[in-house]
């Protein structure tokens, strides 16, 4: 069971829902629902976010409201069709966090040492955008780089949170594509300045398109991520790879910074990074979560 955001002929903002490989208005699926149960009382649930920051986003929503219906109201007449207008899952997070060199191998093969805790720094969110939509390469800014990582947004206010409380605090997973201008980035490194720029150009930010409640996985370090340019594959790791766990990363930042509802942190990307060039298609496959495909232009 998959959520996401996509809008509607007419521009409307909507929560889709993917079941067995079909696609559903879920926010339409919602006010059937609430006809059911409470004579049309209750929120609307017209964006995914929203969702997530009522902390109604989880498996058990979903279950309660397709179990409630299959018995009483048919919903194959909300079945959405080709073509989806995909959104980011959440479209407005208060911060992107990024984790950096969280594998090894990716780490030996930009030069940099392994760390001993985690390395984490910010994209600009008005960097975002959905599946499908396309990544513009900048002029003049010489390599632009893919890097396909594991997405998680935080479905609760964390501060100082421990490891072993973390999950609590993530309402699910996704997939995101940190794409990096490495050459600007290389370049503020060496000259001592920050990197964020190198990260935040628009359109470096791709997002999505599902997002998966955090009770569908059973163990995220199971899944598998696999990165194709072109249907060449470039990246291919087990997240069993990843030097810092996700409840290490949320409870290190969370000592930080705190994160809030929305929040949207990428896990780091294994080995494999390499050049976009205009033209080029990117996917980032990631097992029980989805394919995130976006097209390269200028
Ligand atoms: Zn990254």
């Amino acid at each position: 069971m998959k959520a996401f955001s996509f809008a509607t002929d007419k521009g409307k903002v909507q929560i889709g829902l993917e079941l067995d490989d079909t696609l559903y208005n879920f926010s339409e699926i919602w006010e059937t629902y609430k006809q059911v149960k409470s004579k049309g009382r209750g929120p609307r649930l017209d964006f995914l976010q929203i969702m997530v920051e009522a902390d109604f986003f989880h498996l058990e929503t979903f279950q309660e409201v397709l179990e409630t219906l299959q018995k009483i109201r048919p919903i194959s007449h909300l079945k959405l069709r080709d073509p989806i207008t995909y959104l980011p899952p959440v479209g407005r997070p208060q911060k992107v966090l990024c984790v950096g060199r969280n594998y090894q191998a990716h780490a030996e093969e930009l030069g940099n040492t392994v760390p001993d805790e985690p390395v984490f720094f910010s994209k600009a969110p008005s960097a975002l955008i959905a599946h499908q939509e396309k990544i513009n390469l900048p002029k003049e800014v010489g390599r632009v780089d893919f890097e396909g990582e594991l997405a998680i947004v935080i479905r609760k206010q964390a501060h100082n949170v421990s490891a072993k409380n973390a999950f609590e605090y993530i309402a699910g997973y996704s997939i995101l594509n940190d794409v990096t201008a490495r050459d600007l980035q290389r370049a503020d490194i060496e000259a001592g300045r920050p990197w964020f720029r190198s990260k935040s150009f628009d359109t470096f930010c791709p997002f999505g398109p599902f997002l998966v409640p955090g009770e569908a996985i059973k163990n995220y370090r199971n899944l598998e991520l696999e990165v194709k340019v072109n249907d060449e594959r470039k990246q291919h790791t087990s997240l069993s790879q990843m030097i810092f766990g996700i409840e290490e990363i949320v409870a290190y930042i969370s000592k930080h910074c705190t994160l809030q509802p929305g929040d949207v942190i990428a896990t780091g990307t294994p080995s494999g990074v390499d050049q976009l060039n205009s033209g080029d298609v990117v996917k980032c496959h990631l097992s029980e979560i989805g394919v995130l495909r976006n097209p390269v232009g200028q």
